[in-house]
């Protein structure tokens, strides 16, 4: 029998068959997507600016007062988080001296920065994840390192690269113009500074700001709130390691099941009276396997392991297998099971090569088996059957960005835990004093916002400023249907600007790996530059065209993929189309291809498409 979908969507399936059944599968994912689907996609979630703008300030620094600056620069980086000290790193071996970096939070880092909530931990390994080990003759001290290990690297790159010098942190840029006659950026701040730089890097993090949802009532709840990315140790007590004795008497409701929240929940679940975990959509969470490193293993690294075994992750979690398997963890053995290498295991299998539309129907059905196996294993950890059933996800694995933690399951096994399943709609609203879901009022004492950060919206939104270029152009006017970019780093008519982002660029899944190639790459135009003694350096109208170009006809086959998903921060909550979606940011052709592509506009030694005046 078959159930109506709440609103109007396709018709639910019925029960899962016996055996695997392709139709019944879609049926399934369709359904489910059909729940979860909204028609506001991004729009759904609020800023954090006006009455929102406290989820956004800074609770671990107290703000130092200062005068305001008034001076020039060489190279100006915006923002001090991995990608940006990278890029200094890059310039310093290249012989810049005069560098400064400048960012809203109280010290480097960036989302290691703002993101100490108890668990924070890296997802992707440590050892291809933390940047400039052997530079540092650092061996971090786990598989997957937790926050305050990868904030203390951060501080480690800036010192031992004298990135601290001339830096202004607590200063948020607030504008940057261009003058043409002068050949130079002015910057000015919150700070009241007016900085005149000559180069300019615009490195604000993809995933920098926080959002909350716009859930009605969110302003009406009169309870302690917090985002995850600000989080309020003088509430909870405790500290990143967990710990928080503050909640033992409190009914706390976290709002998110993402890569955040799996984290967190764990150490919530220790110390809450009661903790209320509300789901909209169930993540895929696998096994982690995370363990202290092994001192011998670290002594047996060959010079130039790390990027070595950086690039082998990304070529394989790019589908194109390799010899060995470096990392040989969750991520690459997703990829090795549900990307090329398993279809040409396949095709040795059946002794002939697949069609498109086999491949096609051969992947689904692998991607189905991995997610029962997800299933299952929710089934084998979780007690009561119907919160295990509600924690089973149903979509493709790829749809989401992929999960591991170790203790995120079994933590609803806790008597004190109760998973509040929205059944793909999320929380109806907000009263004075709880959350409703359905029928139902859920009283709690606080809510912690797991809810992601701001993908999607304009550039210049997300960096919290505007950039004024030649002739008074704007970039939120140039950029009003998405970043139009040579090579995702320069624009036309911005010379002496270069945008480190997910802005038509390559994206691995490890952000490190993107953020060291572009790092590398913005160092050789920069000493490029001024080996020839140039003032400006800009892209070309052409190249900038080419590119576009290239990158609309390399994305199609991903905005493809997601038309079926569970929508997600991925695809703009469903709306693939979305010109600032990072379905459009990514170069189509995979990382590698695009680094390979870098590598050869570099090797040709003639900047084809940039000028250097
Ligand atoms: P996400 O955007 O992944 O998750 C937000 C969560 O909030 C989702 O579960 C979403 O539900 C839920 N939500 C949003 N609106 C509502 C609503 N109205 N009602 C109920 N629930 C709602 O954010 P995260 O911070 O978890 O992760 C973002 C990304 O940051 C990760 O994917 C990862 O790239 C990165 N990250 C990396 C980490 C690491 O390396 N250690 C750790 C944490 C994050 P739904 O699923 O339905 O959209």
């Amino acid at each position: 029998m078959t159930q109506s979908a709440p609103f109007g969507g396709p018709q639910s399936p019925g029960p899962q068959p016996a055996s695997y059944d392709a139709e019944w599968v879609r049926a399934k994912y369709a359904h489910e997507r059909a729940k979860r689907l909204r028609t506001d996609s991004i729009d759904q979630f609020v800023e954090v600016t006006a009455e929102f703008s406290h989820y956004a300030e800074d609770p671990y620094t107290e703000r130092l007062e200062r005068e305001p600056v008034d001076d020039a620069v060489q190279i100006l980086v915006i923002g001090a988080g991995i990608g940006s000290l990278l890029a200094a790193v890059r310039l310093r071996e290249q012989g810049f001296d005069d560098i400064r970096i400048i960012d809203k939070a109280g010290d480097v880092g960036g989302t290691w920065y703002w993101n100490r909530y108890p668990g924070a931990q890296c997802d992707i390994e440590s050892y291809i994840y933390m940047p400039l080990l052997e530079e540092l003759d650092y061996i971090p001290s786990r598989r997957y390192a937790f926050g305050p290990e990868i904030r203390r690297h951060c501080v480690r790159i800036a010192e031992h690269f004298d990135l601290y010098r001339n830096s202004l942190l607590q200063t948020a840029v607030t504008g940057m113009e261009w003058d043409d006659d002068a050949g130079r950026w002015t910057v000015s701040t919150d700070r009241g500074d007016r900085i005149s730089a000559q180069i300019v890097l615009v490195s604000p993090g993809p995933l920098s700001r926080p959002k909350l949802p716009g859930i009605p009532g969110i302003n009406s709840f009169e309870g302690h709130t917090f985002h995850t990315s600000r989080w309020d140790y003088s509430y909870t007590g405790g500290d990143e390691t967990g710990g928080l004795d503050k909640l033992r008497d409190k009914r706390i409701g976290i709002v998110g099941t993402g890569a955040t929240a799996l984290q967190c929940v764990p150490h919530l679940g220790a110390s809450a009276g009661r903790l209320l975990v509300f789901q909209r959509t169930p993540a895929a969470v696998d096994a982690r396997g995370d363990r202290p490193t092994d001192p011998e293993w670290a002594a047996g690294l060959e010079p130039g392991w790390q990027r070595s075994r950086m690039q082998n992750f990304t070529q394989v979690t790019a589908g194109m297998g390799a010899d060995q398997d470096l990392v040989g963890d969750g991520w690459t053995q997703v990829a090795l099971d549900l990307t090329g290498p398993a279809v040409l295991k396949e095709m040795e299998r059946r002794g002939e090569a697949m069609s498109m539309e086999e491949i096609g129907e051969f992947l689904f059905e692998e991607d189905f088996k991995s997610m029962e196996k997800v299933r299952g294993r929710i089934e084998s950890i979780v007690e009561d059957p119907d919160t295990a059933e509600k924690l089973k996800p149903w979509y493709k694995r790829l749809c989401k960005r992929l999960s591991f933690h170790d203790a995120y399951l079994q933590t609803f096994n806790r008597d004190n835990v109760e998973l509040v399943d929205t059944d793909g709609r999320g929380i109806d609203h907000f009263t004075t004093d709880g959350v409703v879901v359905g029928d139902t009022e859920y009283k709690v004492d606080a809510l912690v916002f797991a809810t992601g950060f701001e993908v999607g919206t304009s550039y210049t939104r997300r960096s919290g400023f505007d950039i004024v270029g030649r002739d008074g152009q704007r970039l939120s006017d140039k950029w009003a249907k998405g970043p139009k970019t040579f090579h995702g780093l320069q624009t036309h008519d911005f010379p002496n600007c270069f945008f480190l982002g997910y802005t038509q660029t390559g994206i691995a899944h490890n952000y490190v790996h993107t953020a060291e190639e572009r790092a590398r790459h913005v160092a050789y135009i920069l000493a490029e530059w001024a080996a020839r003694d140039g003032s400006r350096i800009e892209a070309d109208q052409s190249a900038e065209d080419e590119w576009v170009t290239t990158m609309a006809e390399s994305t199609v086959m991903g905005k493809q993929f997601f038309a079926d998903c569970t929508p997600s921060y991925l695809d703009s909550e469903g709306d693939t189309e979305n010109p600032d979606s990072l379905l459009s940011a990514g170069y189509g052709g995979g990382p590698v291809a695009f680094f390979e592509l870098l590598e050869k506009w570099r090797a040709a030694g003639d900047l084809e498409g940039v000028t250097i005046r």
